[in-house]
């Protein structure tokens, strides 16, 4: 029940993990840094995935299965690969385990060592590119475009529910292209696929842009992210997807005969987001009565709740409700009616704010004798009466979901807008940065070692320089070297 739980602005990251619990969304599971997903929050990355793949369908990729073990010696080819996943990866080292001779339990039976250790993917370039030598020998063979969906383990050590997990599911599509700017071009397409979903479809605003090399992929060239803004001020990385340029073509010596006769290394490119984006979307729009969901991610668009004294009354209502439920679900909505007599209305209105249910509708005897229904909304929590003889309800509840799609995200790019802050010297970057946070629109002068020095002092990061960011003359705001664009900083999930 929302009862109790922790206001946003006493002690956001408490609200946030409450939230979760209480909507039924996730919980902390035996295993330190996995999390069960629950059925409820489980349907909304359901929705998402479907989404998701319809859209990577759509730009003629398919998906495949690749397997969760990675031979040490894999992982191992490509050297800043390894170097950036080394320190968070999990390790099988034993196939077997047998009882102890002394009673004392089981154990790794140590005669059942693996010859070569396996590693439980924490990526699958990797092993995709090892399979690809054997898929590709020809430009007839390109482009190669494949999805998976998978699970992953980084042995995070500060981990939250959803947004630092050390399994997290996702998807990671890995593409294998003839020519560099074909591969540039995939990369820069899946950016703004994530991009439209992020915007379209949970109504979270993104800023698209490219990392710098310290937070660039290890393995990659260049890597492109859309960042998305908190309600707290901090910034979360939503997605990325990685020009991979040849490293992995020559790390796995996957060549390819060109159509010119030549014979030349494939172009790589990889790109993910995961149960991240569950975080992203609590983050993003809900409130201290709990979830707020955009309609084209909630699992229950509308829920009708019958306000009633006795099994008479329930059934005359229950028949003008079913008459609703009928043609709100012809529309092709997802329709819950709560005519369960264990709970007090009051009661299930609390929980649906709570589980985030876009529209509700309450009926009473009163409503019976006019011919009305009580219609709540959850994101700005009014509510409306509605005349049943005057519109066709679910025209009225259909444009009333499209209406509130369009508010959480608006509400959200104004709290993005009015959260992004030009800055030009150092002591308004700190104050900044102390008093407000959000994005830091700063000068920078280019080199890692600023970057460093800045993250050190601040505990913020560059998040991305913006693809849209104009040239600008101006100076560094830690050295005052000159710069001739500006970057997004911000402390970050
Ligand atoms: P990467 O392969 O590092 O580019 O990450 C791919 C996607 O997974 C990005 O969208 C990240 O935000 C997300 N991600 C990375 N690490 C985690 C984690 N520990 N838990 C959940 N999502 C993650």
């Amino acid at each position: 029940m929302s009862k109790g739980l922790p206001k946003r602005s006493e002690d956001y990251s408490l609200w946030y993990n409450e939230l979760v619990k209480r909507a039924d969304l996730a919980e902390n599971s035996p295993v330190r840094g996995c999390m069960v997903i629950k059925p409820y929050g489980y349907s909304i990355w359901e929705k998402m995935q479907a989404q998701l793949d319809k859209m990577f369908k759509d730009t003629g990729h398919v998906n495949a299965y690749f397997p969760l073990f990675i031979p040490k010696s894999y992982l191992s080819k490509e050297a800043s690969h390894v170097e950036g996943f080394a320190k968070e990866c999990a390790v099988v080292t034993h196939y077997r385990l047998k009882n102890a001779d002394d009673g004392s339990g089981v154990i790794v039976d140590p005669e059942a060592k693996l010859e070569e250790e396996l590693i439980v993917r924490p990526t699958s370039e990797t092993v995709i590119w090892s399979t690809y030598k054997n898929w590709i020998q020809s430009y007839r063979d390109l482009p190669l475009l494949v999805n998976q969906w998978a699970n992953v383990v980084r042995w995070e050590m500060r981990t939250r529910l959803f947004l630092r997990t050390s399994e997290f599911l996702w998807q990671e599509g890995h593409t294998a292209h003839a020519s560099k700017q074909e591969a540039i071009d995939e990369t820069v397409l899946m950016m703004n696929v994530y991009a439209e979903f992020a915007e379209t479809y949970m109504a979270v605003p993104v800023v698209r842009g490219v990392k710098s090399a310290n937070e660039r992929f290890a393995g990659a060239e260049d890597t492109y992210c859309i960042e998305a803004m908190m309600q707290d001020g901090k910034a979360l990385q939503a997605g990325t997807s990685h020009f991979l340029g040849q490293n992995f073509a020559k790390a796995f010596d996957v060549k390819f005969a060109t159509k010119e006769g030549g014979l030349d290394y494939v172009w790589g490119t990889s790109w993910g987001v995961s149960t991240r984006l569950m975080g992203a979307l609590i983050m993003a729009h809900s409130d201290d009565n709990g979830l707020v969901l955009p309609p084209k991610l909630a699992p229950i668009h509308v829920v009708i709740v019958p306000i009633y004294k006795g099994e008479e009354e329930l059934a005359r209502i229950s028949e003008k409700a079913n008459e609703i439920l009928s043609k709100l679900r012809a529309k092709g909505l997802s329709v819950k009616y709560d005519n369960r007599d264990t709970h007090k209305p009051g009661w299930k209105f609390a929980e649906y704010e709570l589980k985030g249910v876009p529209l509700r509708i309450a009926m009473g005897p009163r409503d019976l004798e006019n011919n009305t229904v009580e219609l709540a909304r959850r994101d700005t929590l009014t509510k409306e009466t509605v005349n049943l003889g005057e519109v066709a309800i679910e025209d009225y509840v259909s444009n009333l979901l499209d209406t509130i799609q369009d508010t959480i995200y608006q509400k959200a790019f104004d709290f993005r807008e009015q959260m992004t802050t030009e800055v030009n010297t150092w002591e308004e970057f700190e104050s900044v940065l102390e008093e407000k946070g959000g994005f830091l629109s700063a000068h920078w002068d280019g080199t890692s070692e600023t970057e460093e020095k800045i993250k050190e002092l601040s505990k913020a990061t560059i998040r991305c320089i913006p693809l849209n960011s104009k040239t600008e003359e101006g100076k560094c705001i830690l050295t005052g070297k000159p710069s001739r664009q500006r970057v997004l900083f911000a402390r970050a999930y």
